[in-house]
């Protein structure tokens, strides 16, 4: 029950979905992607022609999945949503594919992770809006062509350098999502709490905030656990004293690391000296997966400064010390 994770549990997805803005109004922080869309969306309207294939990339829990369903509601069209480990065979993608109504967003989510094989079905279909299936084996095999209705492929992605260059290159719209500044992160929880009917002071709501590593997800879950103990221990309202006991609880330190990040810089400083080390040695000597830390922790340790990344692996900063009160070792 991880506080930083790079996915939304199952009980959460439900919630997750009552909690999204619908339209770019709402849709907080992030100006320069929504201003952008904003201006693509109203040129694809005024032109009554669909809007060109968009992919978003970031850190997992930034907003994509809402961004596309934002992108469907201000094109006026359904959204049918699917991921890359979801399509298996270039037959589940040709089924989605020509059930689509003209002018609908297809979201595909974990893009990077469609087989080679996927990709390449794929090609045609955002560029001509067009199948090319092969019927039959051997001698007698042929490729047919399938018109298909126009539609906007709307892709998410952690990882946007392990897409192919051919498919990255077939995005009209390539937008980069970004850590949320802390303003924009106290007027999510300040959504949230209003959405919840709980009411919250101006400095707990930057409190969370400021524990939220840059990301909605993480600011909505701390949101929650805060408001279990504002339950259980006050009359339900949040204040600033309530709100830093039940962080202290959720073991979030001021910048929002939680024991995997103190693992994994505790365990660079005690066992490697500060550094360079592999990112694959880093996570079997805490046992966690090179993946999840390249995809959830490392980004945001990067952001802050406390994480450097060189040719010859990971390096832990002089903040990092300080953070943890040690001593600045001599170069
Ligand atoms: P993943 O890639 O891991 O699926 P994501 O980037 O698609 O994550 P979302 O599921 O879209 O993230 O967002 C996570 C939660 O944060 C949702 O509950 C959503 O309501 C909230 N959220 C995200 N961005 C915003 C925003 N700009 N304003 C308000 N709430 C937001």
């Amino acid at each position: 029950d991880r506080i930083i994770s790079s996915e939304a549990d199952q009980s959460e997805v439900t919630l997750e979905q009552s909690l999204r803005p619908q339209t770019l109004k709402q849709y907080i922080g992030q100006d320069t992607v929504k201003n952008n869309l904003e201006i693509f969306i109203e040129a694809a309207r005024l032109r009554r022609e669909t809007l060109d294939h968009v992919l978003l990339y970031g850190p997992p829990g930034l907003g994509k999945t809402t961004l596309a369903v934002i992108i469907a509601n201000e094109m006026g069209v359904n959204i049918r949503t699917t991921s890359g480990p979801a399509i298996e065979r270039p037959g589940d993608l040709a089924a989605i594919l020509t059930a689509l109504e003209p002018g609908d967003v297809l979201f595909i989510d974990e893009i990077h992770r469609l087989p080679r094989t996927i990709e390449e079905v794929l090609y045609p279909a955002m560029e001509d809006f067009c199948l090319d299936i092969v019927i039959g084996k051997g001698p007698s095999a042929r490729s047919v062509r399938l018109d298909l209705p126009p539609f906007t492929l709307v892709g998410a992605t952690t990882r946007a350098g392990s897409l192919s260059a051919p498919l990255r290159d077939r995005f009209g719209v390539l937008s980069r999502l970004e850590y949320y500044k802390e303003d924009h992160l106290k007027s999510i929880v300040k959504r949230t709490a209003d959405l919840f009917e709980t009411q919250i002071d101006d400095h707990s709501a930057a409190e969370i905030a400021r524990r939220a590593r840059g990301t909605p997800r993480i600011a909505n879950r701390l949101l929650r656990r805060v408001r279990d103990v504002a339950q259980v221990k006050g009359n339900g309202e949040i204040d600033l004293a309530l709100a830093k006991e039940a962080l202290e609880l959720l073991q979030v330190d001021r910048l929002g690391l939680d024991h995997i990040d103190h693992k994994l810089l505790k365990g660079i400083i005690e066992k490697f000296r500060g550094g360079p080390v592999g990112l694959d040695t880093i996570a079997a000597s805490i046992g966690e997966e090179s993946e999840t830390i390249e995809d959830v922790y490392e980004p945001y340790l990067l952001q802050i400064g406390f994480l450097q990344r060189t040719p010859r692996g990971r390096v832990v900063t002089g903040a990092v010390y300080h953070h943890f009160g040690m001593e600045v070792p001599a170069p």
